[in-house]
């Protein structure tokens, strides 16, 4: 006898082809090889085959876990260090393979782009990930873009499109399979905008924008911004944000702060 389950004694079965089939009772495998149904191959363990081959159920496929990232690149816009943090975090555990862009040409003064740009080298550098700089300051250029469209929202949309198109055209040149924002992490950071301007970005330069609301990582941010000791700034990056931030008004379209 094969084994004992639940105080019954059980015989193994094969068919013709060898292939073990669903076991029975002992009486029932000792009865069919006295009826000629089956050949006694083994007494100990109890094992009888059967004369003729079952064609047995096609195996289920295991179901492959495919992670978003598995095996692609993907070019990370990034504002800062803290906003770095988790998306950088998340965007790994998804299988992405990420590098960051440096290109803020909306933080001023330029002091302070360069505290943040300080602050987001030594995050890239203590996880171990790539961040391309691009030259240059180009804050005359994001001045020109917004002049005349200072209110709230307006010039973010602007601010968005030149920081945006960058990403996607340097996403390009260097081969990358999709591009995207730390900005998406904000609850501060207008989502629905920053996605319908990196659509269009990458409908432009033909290189995959890659949306996700990272907002649920905020707090997780905030936990690994104390933990990796970056410099926390307090208002967004622009003159105007600043303005705003410390005077706690919002310029308004057709009003000068
Ligand atoms: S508030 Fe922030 S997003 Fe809006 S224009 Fe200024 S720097 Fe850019």
């Amino acid at each position: 006898m094969s084994s004992v389950e639940d105080g019954m004694k059980t015989a193994w079965v094969l068919d013709s082809k060898g292939r073990r089939l669903a076991p029975c009772s002992s009486e029932k495998a000792t009865m069919m090889v006295s009826q000629g149904k089956a050949t006694l191959i083994c007494e100990e363990p109890l094992t009888i085959q059967l004369p003729y081959a079952v064609e047995l159920p096609p195996r289920p496929e295991p179901v492959q876990q495919t992670q978003v990232g598995e095996g692609r690149s993907i070019l990370l816009h990034t504002c800062c260090g803290p906003c770095s943090t988790y998306t950088i975090t998340h965007l790994r555990e998804q299988g992405f393979d990420v590098s960051g862009l440096w290109y803020n040409p909306n933080v001023h003064p330029y002091a302070e782009h360069q505290r943040r740009l300080a602050s987001m080298r030594t995050y890239a550098e203590s996880v171990g990930t790539p961040l391309l700089c691009e030259e240059g300051y180009e804050m005359s250029d994001f001045l020109r873009n917004v002049v005349g469209r200072e209110s709230h929202g307006e010039r973010c949309r602007h601010c968005y499109r030149m920081r945006l198109n960058r990403t996607a055209r340097v996403a390009v040149r260097e081969g990358f399979d999709a591009f995207t924002t730390t900005l998406l992490v904000s609850p501060h950071q207008d989502q629905d905008m920053l996605r319908d301007v990196g659509e269009v970005a990458g409908g432009e330069f033909g290189v995959e924008f890659h949306f996700e609301n990272f907002r649920r990582g905020w707090s997780e941010r905030g936990r690994l911004t104390r933990e990796h000791n970056l410099y926390r700034q307090d208002y967004c990056g622009c003159v105007y944000s600043e303005w705003e931030r410390y005077t706690g008004q919002r310029i308004r379209p057709g009003v000068s702060g």
